[in-house]
């Protein structure tokens, strides 16, 4: 089995031959076609089974097949510097418009896989990743949302934060993915999970990724997925 074999973009295939990999793990090999037919995924799989690129792989292909537009940077930030004089800080800001969201549980988690969306989309200059994390200064934040990117990997309180006062606008958002779920409920996530889920579109694709998927993380799983494929390796 190749990475080419599963579909992806000649774009993302380039990135992966850059990172040296060579064929892709079993995760991969399960979660990819059926994410790339746009299906929901309800995955149980360990850390080091290469969870991250089994979900952001399909993304990354997705806007490799988008006009080059697509989830762009604009060419000059939404914020501030062209902004009418006179108004308040909120007036001006043109609220962050992803079309992914990784919802991880700690700020290691969150720094790898945008750090792995760095590497995966290398060859895609469009798209951008960018970390929304807890303990990370307000001001830094709100330049890297007003670069508008494609990609968003957060922590689930601080990303309430920037819901709740109009930073960010889950209207164009295509992918929601939960990685490590059943830590994010361990961690007491659960209501800000509900309540950023209830914030994105009903027609986003859902992937879930948890070490099990037993108890209360299947139950969430089952209540925020459409007709998921279940992937276990
Ligand atoms: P993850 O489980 O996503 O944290 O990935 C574990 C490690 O495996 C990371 O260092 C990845 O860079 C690496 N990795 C992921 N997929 C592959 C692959 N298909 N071939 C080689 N290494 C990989």
């Amino acid at each position: 089995m190749t990475f080419a074999e599963l579909g992806l973009h000649a774009a993302v295939l380039k990135a992966l031959a850059d990172a040296g990999y060579n064929e892709p793990t079993p995760v991969q090999a399960q979660a990819i076609p059926a994410a790339l037919a746009g299906r929901d995924l309800m995955v149980s799989s360990q850390t080091g089974s290469g969870k991250t690129a089994a979900f952001l792989l399909p993304a990354l292909h997705r806007f490799a097949s988008q006009a080059p537009t697509a989830g762009a940077a604009p060419s000059t930030p939404n914020f501030g510097r062209h902004a009418p004089r006179g108004r308040s800080d909120r007036q001006r800001f043109s609220p962050a418009q992803p079309k992914m969201l990784v919802l991880a549980p700690t700020r290691e988690l969150a720094l790898q896989v945008t750090a792995a969306a760095d590497k995966y989309g290398a060859t895609l200059r469009h798209v951008r990743a960018v970390a929304i994390l807890g303990g990370m200064p307000y001001p830094k934040q709100m330049q890297l949302l007003a670069q508008n990117p494609a990609i968003l990997v957060a922590t689930p309180g601080r990303l309430i934060d920037h819901m709740e006062s109009g930073k960010i606008d889950f209207s164009c958002l295509e992918t929601l993915v939960l990685d490590e779920a059943d830590r994010m409920l361990d961690m007491g996530f659960i209501d800000d999970i509900e309540r950023i889920v209830a914030a994105t579109p009903a027609t986003r694709q859902t992937m879930l990724f948890s070490a099990t998927l037993d108890g209360v993380v299947g139950d969430m799983a089952r209540r925020i997925t459409r007709d998921a494929q279940l992937v276990q390796a």
